[in-house]
C-alpha cells in the first residue's frame, strides 16, 4: 500500500517552513502523498486573533496548488467539536490507510508537546510518528518522551528555516515584507483580505 503522510497544523498562515518540513519528510521516507490538515477552531490559541478556518484552508490550498503529491483535507475544519489528532488518524485508518502506511508529520516543537494531546497514548498504534528538526528546538529534548513514543519515532534532519506563523503575523503588523517567507499566492491572499493587520 502506498505511504500517506499527514501534516497537521493551524497554518495561520501556512509558510515555507511547513512546506519544507513536509517535503523533506516525504522524500526521506518515500511517502507518495502528503495531506495537509488545517485544524478547526484551535483550543490552545485563543489569545490572539486567528484567521478563520476558511481563510486558513484557502491559504493552504493556494500554497499546495499544482503540487501533484499534495492535497488538503477539510476533515478537522468541518468537525463540530474540538479537533484531536487521534480522531483524524482513526478516520484515515477507517478510510483504508493502515497504520503501517500512515505517517503523522510534525516539527520538533510539536512532537515535544505530544504528551499533552488528547488520547496521545493511542497515537503510535494508528500511525508512524515523524518529526522534522526545527530551529530553536534541540533533538536531545526528545529523551523526555515516553519509550512507547520514542521507539517508533522517525527524526528527520531538514534544512533549518527559522520562520513561524507567529513571525509572519508580527511582520505583517509591523509593515515588514513577508515575501519569500510564504508562497506568493498566500501573500496576495493575505493582502487582499487584509489578514493579520491588527
Ligand atoms: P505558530 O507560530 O502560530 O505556532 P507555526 O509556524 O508553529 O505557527 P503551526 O501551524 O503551529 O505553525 O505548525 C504546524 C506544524 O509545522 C508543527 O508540527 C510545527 O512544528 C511545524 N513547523 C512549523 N514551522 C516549521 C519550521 N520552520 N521548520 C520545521 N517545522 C515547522
Ligand atoms: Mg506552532
Amino acid at each position: 500500500m502506498s505511504k500517506v503522510g499527514i501534516m497537521g497544523g493551524t497554518f495561520d498562515p501556512i509558510h515555507y517552513g511547513h512546506l519544507l518540513a513536509a517535503e523533506e519528510c516525504r522524500r526521506t521516507l518515500g511517502i507518495e502523498k502528503i495531506i495537509f490538515v488545517p485544524t478547526g477552531d484551535p483550543p490552545h490559541k485563543k489569545n490572539y486573533k486567528v484567521a478563520s478556518a476558511e481563510d486558513r484552508y484557502a491559504m493552504t490550498l493556494l500554497a499546495t496548488a499544482g503540487v501533484l503529491e499534495y492535497s488538503v483535507s477539510r476533515t478537522e475544519i468541518d468537525r463540530e467539536d474540538y479537533t484531536h489528532t487521534v480522531d483524524t488518524l482513526l478516520e484515515f485508518n477507517s478510510a483504508g490507510v493502515t497504520p503501517d502506511s500512515l505517517f503523522f508529520i510534525t516539527g520538533l516543537d510539536a512532537m515535544l508537546s505530544i504528551t499533552s494531546w488528547f488520547d496521545y497514548e493511542k497515537i503510535p498504534t494508528l500511525c508512524t510518528l515523524v518529526t522534522a528538526t526545527r530551529p530553536g528546538w534541540n533533538v536531545s529534548a526528545l529523551k523526555k518522551l515516553p519509550d512507547f513514543i520514542l521507539s517508533g519515532l522517525k527524526v528527520i534532519e531538514i534544512p533549518q528555516f527559522a520562520v513561524s506563523s507567529t513571525v509572519v503575523r508580527e511582520r505583517i503588523r509591523n509593515n515588514q515584507s513577508i515575501r519569500f517567507l510564504v508562497p506568493h499566492l498566500v501573500e496576495i491572499y493575505i493582502e487582499s483580505n487584509r489578514l493579520y493587520k491588527i
